[in-house]
């Protein structure tokens, strides 16, 4: 079990999930490419219960479903949630 907590860059958004880390990822793809300003986004997988976020976050559905949750302030990026996951080539899969 892992405790993990944190904020967003302006601090109104806050998080804290007590968790089994299900998955790390390292994604590639466009959006994640775009989002970060990167050449990629690293995440990990919990289950959707056990995060708890604090604070009025916006979201953004993306075509594949995925919602991404972000502070309006600075849209400092909080959490995905995603109903898809990578295979060990790193391409998504359902
Ligand atoms: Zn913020
Ligand atoms: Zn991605």
């Amino acid at each position: 079990m892992t405790k993990l907590t944190g904020r967003c860059l302006c601090g109104t958004i806050t998080y804290e999930c007590e968790a089994e880390l299900e998955s790390m990822t390292y994604c590639h793809c466009d959006t994640c490419r775009r989002v970060t300003g990167s050449a990629f986004n690293i995440g990990v997988g919990v289950s959707r219960d056990s995060l708890k976020v604090s604070g009025e976050v916006q979201s953004h559905t993306h075509t594949n479903g995925s919602i991404r949750e972000f502070c309006p302030m600075w849209i400092s990026s909080i959490h995905d949630r995603i109903s898809i996951r990578m295979d060990s080539c790193g391409k998504h899969r359902q």
